[in-house]
């Protein structure tokens, strides 16, 4: 039996990965079972921003742990503090509510956004409403897929909770014709990561601020993917100069080693959980903390924001020219583009295989869209190095598909 065998006989199949055994990780690189060495394109769904076992995060959680790690809320720990207000400082946000995975943090902004409607905004109690998008991903809780536009997310998994309103995205107009005086919140991603990388119209975040604004609704943005310098700016909606009312971070908040999450907000809505309200037992531990802590800290120190703006221009103009025959767009910012392939022309799941057997490990997404979202921390050699194998495949690609054309 291989290994692959073994996992797949007591591990549910929820996932269908590539038929790749990794065994170890150093900074951009995958090496498998068998020592093969592949450049990281896709970071773990952006977990993996500051590479693979990065030495000031190794460092940090190993003091961390051998000192103090679990304790759950019920104490105090000394990390907490100086992590929190690290995260408020960098995101413009006043308080935070740390949780571990995206989806728990999505959880929690949706619990805000009801208790702040309830409690402040005066929509009598358990009406209010929360506008969201199609093409949204956030998570996989129940609650979460239940708004969620893909069916194979939600297929018989329902009944589903109430509540939440769909509109396009990308359309302020939809988003203005569904408020009601029920509304609490606008929970939205600002670029739309799972969907495909899909950027909404310039104008639209600061569209949103306004329609908030006028209508005394919260501005939820979802940064779990699209934060924390994936896209040129510590967080993307800074590229259209607004401040959300509450903002949600994970992924690349643990440092490509440990799930840290969180709801960040103003005081006035954070003011609506009291004790017991709402609790994680992972939620905000000493070595969470100090790993959150430390990966701000290397973003900030390592230039790893404006690293991925000056990067991302070139990644996703290389990328641009090398599948001009193939791809239908090519979109993104910073260190995050998705290559939409055309179907009728190839197989975006069959060049992903190509991809790794030539050494570059990315992931498809809605059967046409190739994410490349390498570590921030790449340089330009390892960059040209993993961009020179993706020519060499997308032209073989390009050339039988024309022969099939002729
Ligand atoms: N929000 C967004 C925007 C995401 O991309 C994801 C994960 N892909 C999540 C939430 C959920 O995060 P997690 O898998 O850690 O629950």
């Amino acid at each position: 039996m291989t290994a692959i065998q073994r996992e797949n006989a007591v591990c549910a199949q929820n996932y269908a990965p590539l038929p790749i055994m990794l065994e170890r990780g150093e900074g951009v690189w995958l090496t498998d079972a068998a020592g093969v060495k592949r450049l990281d394109m896709m970071s773990g769904y952006s977990a993996v921003s500051l590479g693979h076992g990065h030495p000031r995060i190794l460092r940090a959680m190993a003091e961390q742990a051998s000192r103090l790690a679990v304790t759950s809320r019920a104490f105090h720990c000394a990390p907490l503090g100086p992590f929190l207000e690290k995260l408020c400082a960098v995101s413009g946000m006043e308080m935070a509510l740390p949780m571990n995975t995206g989806a728990e943090a999505v959880e929690t902004a949706i619990k805000a956004a009801r208790r702040w409607g309830h409690r402040v905004k005066g929509i009598a109690d358990g009406r209010a409403r929360i506008i969201v998008a199609d093409g949204n991903f956030h998570g996989r809780t129940t609650t979460i897929i239940g708004f969620s536009s893909e069916e194979s997310y939600r297929d018989g998994f329902g009944p589903f909770a109430p509540g939440f309103d769909n509109v396009p995205f990308g359309d302020a107009a939809a988003v203005a014709a569904a408020i009601t005086p029920e509304t609490a919140a606008i929970l939205i991603e600002p670029i739309q990561g799972e969907a495909g990388i899909v950027l909404p119209p310039p104008g639209y975040l600061a569209e949103l601020r306004r329609l908030c604004d006028s209508h005394d609704i919260l501005l939820i943005l979802d940064e779990v993917q699209s934060g924390l310098g994936r896209t040129g700016r510590w967080f993307a909606h800074q590229h259209e100069g607004i401040r959300p009312d509450g903002l949600i971070v994970g992924k690349a908040l643990g440092g490509g080693v440990y799930p840290v999450s969180a709801f960040l907000a103003s005081r006035a809505v954070m003011q609506v959980f009291e004790p017991g309200s709402h609790g994680s037992t992972f939620g905000g531990n000493a070595l969470a903390a100090a790993i959150g802590l430390e990966a701000l800290r290397v973003i900030e120190e390592e230039r790893l924001v404006e690293r991925s703006a000056e990067q991302g221009v070139y990644l996703k103009a290389r990328l641009e020219a090398m599948t001009a025959g193939l791809a239908r767009s090519v979109r993104g910012l910073g260190l995050w583009v998705g290559v939409d392939i055309d179907p009728a022309l190839a197989s975006a799941k069959a060049l992903v295989a190509s991809l790794a057997d030539a050494g570059v490990l990315t992931k498809e997404t809605h059967e046409t869209v190739i994410r490349f979202a390498p570590p921030l921390t790449i340089d330009r050699a390892e960059l040209d190095w993993g961009l020179a194998r993706c020519e060499a495949v997308f032209a073989a690609v390009a050339a039988k598909a024309r022969q099939r054309a002729a």
